[in-house]
């Protein structure tokens, strides 16, 4: 079974690395399809490689990614435990923003990864990943370090780890809202250990991102 979710990954990755979707392609040195275990009960998407990520092709491997590291190591986790992938998998020309078509040539490749990995948790860097995963959800600034429920998924944005290298304030609201999210996590494990009928609730409600979601409260 989970052999099946690696080799469906990996055709995944396949796909992404020949893809020619949209321009980015033509300037890439290569694509960057994401890494980590498709077993990940974590899944962090980012916004789009940038020179580092494009000449390596591993994501978040630049100052933005030694960020992330930090982050997810102050709160116990190993990145080499978590999926690490971004809305667009080819270089914006001069790291400049991704496009809406570009984002939306490469939906389904990260549709894909998700519905491969079925994560417990996605954590959202930054406000491209968020438009992407939760259009009409509100802005990053209102969401950050919030559950959000959306379908089966539970999504967690936080800005970009990228923010935190210009404006030092906000390295500080990251490491506060990495504190959040292993309290997300721990609740999931205790919600998963314990017997369900003596499964404590989650103890602040998840955020639903639309009405219809409200019943998915008691996933995480
Ligand atoms: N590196 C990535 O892979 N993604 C980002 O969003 C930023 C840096």
């Amino acid at each position: 079974m989970q052999s099946g979710a690696a080799d469906a990954l990996a055709v995944v990755h396949e796909h992404i690395l020949v893809c020619t979707a949209c321009p980015l392609h033509a300037r890439r040195t290569q694509a960057v399809p994401g890494i980590g275990p498709a077993t990940a009960r974590i899944m962090a998407v980012g916004e789009g490689p940038g020179e580092n990520e494009d000449r390596v092709g591993k994501p978040f491997v630049g100052a933005a990614g030694n960020v992330l590291t930090k982050l997810l190591e102050s709160i116990g986790l190993r990145r080499e435990e978590i999926y690490i992938t971004n809305v667009v998998k080819c270089r914006p020309p001069g790291n400049r923003d991704p496009e809406p078509a570009e984002m939306e040539a490469c939906s389904s490749f990260l549709d894909a990864q998700i519905e491969i990995i079925r994560p417990d948790v996605i954590l959202i860097l930054g406000r491209h990943a968020l438009a992407r995963l939760l259009p009409g959800s509100g802005g990053i600034t209102g969401l950050h370090g919030r559950r959000v429920v959306r379908g089966d998924r539970l999504y967690v944005p936080l800005y970009h780890p990228a923010a935190a290298l210009y404006q030092a304030s906000l390295m500080r609201t990251l490491e506060e809202d990495m504190l959040k999210v292993r309290g997300y996590l721990d609740e999931a494990e205790a919600r998963r250990q314990a017997p369900a009928a003596a499964a404590p609730e989650p103890s602040g409600p998840a955020l639903p991102a639309e009405p219809a979601a409200r019943d998915q409260l008691s996933l995480f």
